[in-house]
């Protein structure tokens, strides 16, 4: 059995960070939070009116005082997912970027290991970073235009899990983890089918 590393970012593609802040935004602006539109471009959720240092400001009080990372939904059947593929042999390496601001680290990394054992995730790391392809990893699965941009820059194979806001990236891309699980499937069929030397250094990371 080779066992490959796949590195799963979280907001996004496992929990519903958008949708927690959606939340946390509208009941500070006493609104709908079905008024707040999805985000279709990386800036900051300007679909939502805020400049930089809203977003910054927003994201500050949503994880401290709403506690967001402890209370997100999780993507649909994303447990039963990495589940399964933990049992066939792939190791899971969570990575995150959720370390964004200063002075919000401990209810951000106290958070997100609650969440990860509130909703059964298995995971073997878990990595809070932005520089991705520093974190070795045979295959990725993100959401982020820029982080897949530098991910596949850095010669990284990175799995696109869709989004409004990922619409040019090109494939491979998921439309939700069944999806993810297929393509992880694949990528070890094709390790396999290579051969142990690929793999050795496959796994170099
Ligand atoms: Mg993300």
């Amino acid at each position: 059995m080779s066992e490959l590393v796949l590195g799963v970012d979280l907001d996004g593609v496992c929990a519903d960070y958008e949708g927690a802040l959606r939340r946390s935004v509208a009941a500070r602006r006493s609104v709908d939070p079905a008024s707040l539109p999805p985000q279709t471009s990386t800036d900051h959720f300007k679909e939502w009116g805020l400049t930089a240092d809203g977003f910054r400001e927003a994201h500050r009080l949503a994880v401290t005082e709403d506690r967001i990372f402890r209370t997100m939904a999780p993507q649909p059947d994303v447990a039963e997912v990495l589940w399964r593929l933990s049992d066939a042999g792939v190791w899971i390496r969570i990575i995150t970027h959720r370390l964004l601001f200063n002075g919000l680290h401990e209810a951000s990394a106290a958070d997100t290991a609650v969440w990860l054992d509130q909703h059964d995730i298995p995971y073997r790391d878990l990595c809070f970073i932005g520089d991705k392809a520093t974190v070795g990893a045979d295959l990725y699965v993100d959401d982020s235009p820029h982080i897949i941009d530098a991910l596949r820059a850095a010669g990284r194979t990175a799995i696109v899990y869709d989004q409004p806001y990922n619409q040019l990236l090109d494939g491979p891309r998921a439309y939700g983890w069944h999806d993810v699980e297929a393509l992880v499937r694949d990528h070890l069929d094709g390790a396999g089918a290579r051969g142990g030397a690929d793999e050795q250094e496959d796994l170099g990371g």
